[in-house]
């Protein structure tokens, strides 16, 4: 008795290769938003970030602004999402660090600025917010904040930038250095930027609060730059670039 000729071996086969496709559809959830979507919300929540923190544009504001752009339109020429990386500044010099935004934007606080001598270390921060996109978390945090708390992410309204703002623990942020750390070496950056960032964070520490422990989450990043500079063998990576702020001078 035939069983199986090559017709039926042809149908198991359409079979097998329709089943692995549902397979990947099934691991590959739909994106609440599309790149459109995320690009338009982005612009959204960053001209409310403005508004509300009173970010208003003065020249030397802007000449800054467009010096952080041009390090971020360096490093997303090498990102896996082609999106229009956005650069938003805020001079506020108390808050040193940054965020994404959905669709590409990122803020970066004056703060951090101030802890720089290099262009690497500013190519670092900017990198690691950029991996947050590039990465898909900015992206699954949309996704959960549609399935958890009903948003609509093309009802702008509903949505705020603090949302986006929220660390993404420290797993996530370790990976974002990490990626990060390539994206900025394929720009022609030193990874030593992200060495010299986080020691600064681990040094001012030490200088307000000399009787506290090191910040350990922090140490433990400078400890997995170190590791990266080894294993991706970036030991002759050490040229850096001065940091060129506009009107510092
Ligand atoms: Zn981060």
């Amino acid at each position: 008795m035939r069983l199986a000729g090559p017709r039926s071996f042809i149908q198991f086969s359409i079979a097998l290769a329709l089943g692995a496709r549902l397979a990947v559809a099934a691991t590959l959830p739909m994106r609440a938003a599309s790149d459109s979507d995320e690009i338009a919300l982005g612009a959204a929540l960053a001209a409310k970030f403005d508004s509300d923190r009173g970010v208003a544009a003065t020249l030397q504001s802007q000449r800054i602004e467009a010096y952080l752009q041009r390090v971020a339109d360096s490093l997303g020429k090498h990102t896996k999402r082609k999106l229009p990386w956005k650069v938003h500044y805020d001079p506020h010099p108390g808050i040193k660090s940054g965020f994404a935004l959905p669709g590409g934007h990122i803020v970066i606080w004056g703060g951090v600025l101030s802890y720089m001598s290099t262009e690497d270390e500013l190519a670092a921060i900017i990198a690691h917010e950029i991996e947050h996109t590039d990465d898909g978390q900015v992206n699954r945090r949309i996704d959960s904040l549609v399935t958890t708390k009903h948003r609509d992410v093309r009802n702008h309204s509903k949505l705020t930038w603090q949302e986006f703002g929220a660390t993404y623990g420290v797993v996530l942020e370790k990976r974002c250095d990490f990626e990060g750390a390539k994206l900025a070496v394929a720009s022609g950056y030193s990874p030593l930027g992200y060495k010299m960032l986080l020691s600064s964070y681990v040094a001012l520490a030490k200088v307000h609060d000399p009787s506290a422990p090191p910040p350990q989450a922090i140490v433990d990043r400078v400890t997995q730059i170190e590791q990266e500079i080894a294993s991706e063998h970036w030991e002759s990576l050490t040229t850096t670039h001065p940091l060129r702020l506009p009107l510092s001078g």
